[in-house]
Parts: structure tokens; C-alpha cells; sequence
């Protein structure tokens, strides 16, 4: 029987709403063998993931990196999902503390827009939601939810509110410093749903390939963000530069809709990451 393999979850120590061990159980649960905890611009849920890890269950350590690419105007912003990589490496640890910092102020900012148009959603509030961990506009969402303006969080990132015109940019990593940080802490990096137009501008394959160039391991094809066209055209242009390709899930818990295991990593790809990182190690229990 082949491996079942999600490398892309979220857990609450960023913007999912399983806790990182509820999320190893599930993933468990969901009848998954390898499954990488990938939160926005932090490894806090690693620890605790980890101490919960169910017989059978291998983890993959990782984080999705917040990137943006200084090339076009207005700078495009970009996911990196990197696996197995050193947590303590100082110039990466630094670098997403300054992120997460940064994630911070711009939520501030959104609410203080927010809240000069009479939207009566506070900071404080939003923090306590995100209990300690990386927020996100899906904090926010949920606090327009609470507030009975909108009914689900994909409404939430509609055009009137946290997709357009409550969006604000924050400042992430530059996406060629991002490659190189995660291959010097011993990472593997990868990118996440590169071809999804439906979340709004896109990286041109001429940036793929000047990353490829840098460094970046690999393609996320298979998501729900991605049409069969635009996987077919992100697996032509792994094959074109000789990148891995992977599908995950990218599970946010009941901040979205879609399941564990919805789509899933073939064990070749898989093996491919682990052979070229040398940061951690990925871990089985029991
Ligand atoms: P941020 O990282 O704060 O810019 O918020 C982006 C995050 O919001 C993404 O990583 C997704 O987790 C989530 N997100 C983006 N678009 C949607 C959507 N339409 N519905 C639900 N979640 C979304
Ligand atoms: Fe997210
Ligand atoms: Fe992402
Ligand atoms: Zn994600």
C-alpha cells in the first residue's frame, strides 16, 4: 500500500484551529502515514506535535514562510513551505520573529481601518483568538464572524473586507533570501500553491526558475487552489527545472473547508525532501 503523505497543515500555533497535538490525531485519525506541520512563520507547534505523535505516524517538521518578491510593483507576496530545517539557526530565527512582529502590526493596522469605519472589532480581542500563536487575517475573519458582519470566512476575505479593501500589505522575507535562510539551516524549500490565480496575482515562471537557480527544492501542484490546468502546468514546469512536486491539503481546521488528506504527496517526492535536509530530522513514534 502506497504512503499517504500531507506536508502542508496548519495548527493553532498560526491560523488552523486544531492545537498541534489535536492535529497529529487527526491526521492519524484521517488515516494519513506522513504528515508535515507547517505553520505560518513559526515552529512553536513543533514541541508539542511532536510529544503527541501517535504509533505509526511520521511528523514532518516544517513552517510556510511569508515572502515577497521585490521584482514587480506592487511587491507580489509568496508562500514557502520549508521542511526540516534547523529551528535555531539565527539568522532564520530572527528573521521570523521580525515576521511575526510585522504580521502584528499590519492586523493592527486592518483594525484600526476597521474600526474608523465603525466596525466595532477590537485588537485585543483578535489577539486573545489567535491564543499566542502567529496571527493572521483569519483572526481577524473570525472577529467579523463574531461580530454578525459576515457569515463565513471565506466571505470575510471577500472584496469588501480582508481581501481588497481591509487588505494591507506586511513586510515579509524577501523570497530569494527566504531559499537561501532555509537551505543554511539544513530546510528543503518548497513552494506553496504557486499557480493559484484564484487568490489573486501569481509568480511567472521566469521567477520559478530564477528560484530554482537559488535553490527552491520543489512545487506544491496538487492544492484546492489550483485548477487540473494549473496543477498540469505547475507539474510541466517542475518537470522542465527538475523540481519535486507535492500536494497537500494546506488543512486550517474548520477555518476552511478542506479535509486531511484531501490531496497528498507521492513517496518518492517525499523521500527527495527528506534526503536533502539535513536540519532535524523527521520522526516516527512509536
Ligand atoms: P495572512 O497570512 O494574514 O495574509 O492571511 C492569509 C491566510 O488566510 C492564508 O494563509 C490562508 O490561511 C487564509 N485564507 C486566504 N484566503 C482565504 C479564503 N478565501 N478563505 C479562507 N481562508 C483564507
Ligand atoms: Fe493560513
Ligand atoms: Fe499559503
Ligand atoms: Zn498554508
Amino acid at each position: 500500500m502506497t504512503l499517504r503523505i500531507d506536508l502542508h497543515t496548519h495548527s493553532k500555533a498560526s491560523d488552523g484551529t486544531l492545537g498541534p497535538a489535536e492535529l497529529v490525531r487527526a491526521a492519524a485519525g484521517a488515516g494519513l502515514d506522513v504528515v508535515a506541520i507547517t505553520d505560518h512563520d513559526t515552529t512553536a507547534g513543533w514541541e508539542p506535535a511532536l510529544r503527541a505523535l501517535p504509533p505509526g505516524l511520521r511528523l514532518v517538521r516544517g513552517a510556510e514562510l511569508s515572502c515577497r518578491w521585490y521584482g514587480e510593483q506592487p511587491p507580489l507576496p509568496l508562500h514557502l513551505l520549508a521542511y526540516l530545517f534547523d529551528p535555531d539557526h539565527p539568522e532564520l530565527v530572527t528573521e521570523l520573529a521580525r515576521v511575526r512582529a510585522a504580521r502584528a502590526a499590519r492586523g493592527e493596522r486592518i483594525v484600526t481601518l476597521l474600526r474608523a469605519d465603525g466596525v466595532d472589532v477590537s485588537w485585543p480581542e483578535i489577539l486573545a483568538g489567535a491564543g499566542g500563536g502567529t496571527v493572521g487575517r483569519p483572526h481577524i475573519a473570525q472577529a467579523l464572524i463574531r461580530a454578525g458582519l459576515v457569515a463565513t470566512t471565506a466571505e470575510a476575505f471577500g472584496p469588501d473586507w480582508l481581501g481588497e479593501r481591509y487588505r494591507l500589505p506586511k513586510e515579509d522575507i524577501d523570497v530569494f533570501r527566504a531559499v537561501r535562510l532555509i537551505r543554511a539551516a539544513g530546510g528543503v524549500p518548497v513552494f506553496a500553491h504557486p499557480r493559484a490565480t484564484r487568490r489573486g496575482r501569481i509568480a511567472p515562471d521566469t521567477l520559478i526558475a530564477e528560484l530554482a537557480a537559488a535553490g527552491l527544492a520543489g512545487l506544491e501542484a496538487d492544492h484546492e487552489d489550483h485548477s487540473p490546468a494549473e496543477q498540469a502546468h505547475v507539474r510541466g514546469l517542475a518537470a522542465e527545472l527538475g523540481l519535486l512536486v507535492t500536494g497537500s491539503s494546506d488543512f486550517h481546521g474548520t477555518h476552511k473547508t478542506v479535509r486531511l488528506g484531501a490531496f497528498t504527496t507521492a513517496p518518492e517526492a517525499y523521500e527527495r525532501i527528506v534526503a536533502a535536509s539535513s536540519g532535524v530530522t523527521e520522526v516516527a513514534s512509536g
